[in-house]
């Protein structure tokens, strides 16, 4: 929109949520999350064979028909008419014959309007299929007409799934068993999020990279304290043959990477300008306000029962805590004993892995974002840092340990090219916390 328009307000937030150019699907929230932009960078042909969605309304834009057809043709039309809802309006500039015939046969009721910016006609059409499409199994929403759901645990994935099902609105009740939100895993006092790169671009990297905009953009939406920006060491990779992303990911030399850091730093780096540290309660406790969401504090559920409407959550005497058409399990391995019938096999597949992070109160290297790579440093703000973490498949004990301390100090002098545990600085009282990661087959 041009500066004169009335839509030039609309068009500066636009501009100013525009993500980083890195391939895929970005999801751009508005009003506070009523409104929701899915931006699609890349081949538009690619990107319409992974979209599930139903759309009430379809823009052909694709430049010109008769100079790159390829945005044009029977197939595109043909996948869009499948996102089409029955009724759904179409419209576009062009008013290219072949085009309108193509939309005419897949079940578009097509005609000619008065064209806008200098084009005499334009093409507006509507959806009207004779018999309504059959979608592909799995492409229907899970419980469709639930506007109502209880989540289990008002950790991180709770909060987070409050956030997003208020936003679709559902009205969602938390239950968590501890009296406060976050003081499971999503207790401990920092974390770190960014993305990550690899040679291929594979899913792993996707998803996280997916994961870590989505988490910068919530961060700043909801106006979470966080430290922004971090470094993550490259041992592997021949980083300077490989491209950054102006905005998600720079590669940089060790030289670059140490005069970011404060300290020489033995290897290079990818630095993420918009990845960094919370504390991840600060989060929880931010989304859970921001959704809305009913809480119900100290309230651990002990059994799930399915009945008709949905499902009952008990408490340990069997009496009724809540009932919903829809329940997300979102209780970490505290909800493991819920995890009965069917879902037995799954439970059984989890492994929980315990870590134990340290803190440094007085720490000789304090760096001004967070680093990581072999381990991990995270500034606490006061002079101090939370260095870790351990790491250790079916281990349930919840005490702090020495040895676990001591391999934590040996990653923080590592990373701060320091000679080691052993000299007198790094030889500190017990100091840390101790939770447990869950790792699905595959992580
Ligand atoms: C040492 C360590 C370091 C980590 N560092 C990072 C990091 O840097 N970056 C990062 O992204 N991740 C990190 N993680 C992982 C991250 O902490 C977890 O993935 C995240 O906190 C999990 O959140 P959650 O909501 O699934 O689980 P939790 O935070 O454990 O929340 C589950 C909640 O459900 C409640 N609950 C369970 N059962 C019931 C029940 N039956 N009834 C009612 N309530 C119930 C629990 O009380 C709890 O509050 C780290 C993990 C560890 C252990």
């Amino acid at each position: 929109a041009h500066a004169g328009s009335a839509l030039a307000e609309l068009a500066m937030q636009l501009a100013g949520r525009w993500p980083p150019l890195t391939p895929g699907l970005h999801t751009l929230a508005f009003e506070a999350g009523r409104v929701e932009l899915l931006l699609g960078l890349g081949d538009a042909r690619e990107l319409l064979r992974e979209l599930v969605l139903q759309a009430d309304a379809l823009y052909l834009d694709g430049f010109a028909p008769q100079r790159n057809p390829e945005l044009w043709d029977d197939w595109l039309l043909r996948s869009l008419s499948r996102l089409a809802a029955p009724g759904a309006s179409a419209a576009t500039w062009s008013i290219h014959r072949p085009m309108r015939r193509a939309l005419a046969a897949l079940g578009f009721e097509v005609a000619l309007a008065p064209g806008f910016a200098g084009k005499p006609e334009m093409t507006v059409a509507r959806f009207a299929p004779r018999h309504t499409p059959q979608r592909p199994a799995g492409r229907e929403p899970l419980a469709p007409g639930a506007r109502r759901t209880v989540i289990v645990g008002a950790g991180l994935a709770g909060a987070a799934c409050a956030l997003a099902l208020s936003r679709q609105g559902v009205d969602c009740t938390v239950v968590e068993a501890l009296p406060g939100p976050a003081q499971a895993s999503s207790g401990n006092p920092a974390g770190l999020f960014h993305g990550t790169v690899n040679a291929d671009d594979g899913l792993h990297a996707r998803f996280n990279r997916a994961a870590a905009l989505a988490t910068q953009a919530c961060l700043a939406e909801l106006a979470v304290p966080h430290q922004r920006g971090l470094l993550r060491l490259e041992t592997r990779l021949p980083l300077a043959r490989m491209a950054g992303v102006p905005g998600y990911v720079e590669a940089l030399s060790a030289d670059e990477a140490s005069a970011l850091a404060g300290t020489g730093l033995a290897h290079p780096a990818w630095y993420y300008p918009g990845g960094g540290a919370i504390e991840p309660a600060a989060y929880a406790r931010a989304m859970l306000a921001a959704s809305g969401a009913a809480l119900r504090l100290a309230t651990p559920i002990a059994a799930l029962r399915e009945v008709p409407q949905g499902w009952q959550l008990l408490d340990a005497a069997g009496a009724l805590v809540e009932e919903a058409p829809l329940v997300v399990l979102a209780g970490g391995h505290g909800q493991l004993p819920l995890l009965g019938g069917p879902l037995v096999d799954l439970a059984d597949e989890l492994t929980l892995q315990r870590g134990q992070l340290t803190h440094l109160t007085e720490a000789p290297w304090c760096p001004p974002l967070p680093v990581a790579g072999g381990g991990y440093v995270i500034a606490d703000g006061g002079g101090g840092v939370w260095c870790g973490a351990t790491a250790q498949d079916g281990d349930l004990d919840p005490a702090l340990r020495e040895a676990d301390q001591a391999d934590n100090l040996q990653r923080y002098a590592a990373l701060a090219g320091l000679p080691g545990p052993q000299g007198t600085p790094l030889s500190i009282p017990l100091a840390g916390r101790v939770a447990w990661r869950h790792e699905a087959p595959g992580d």
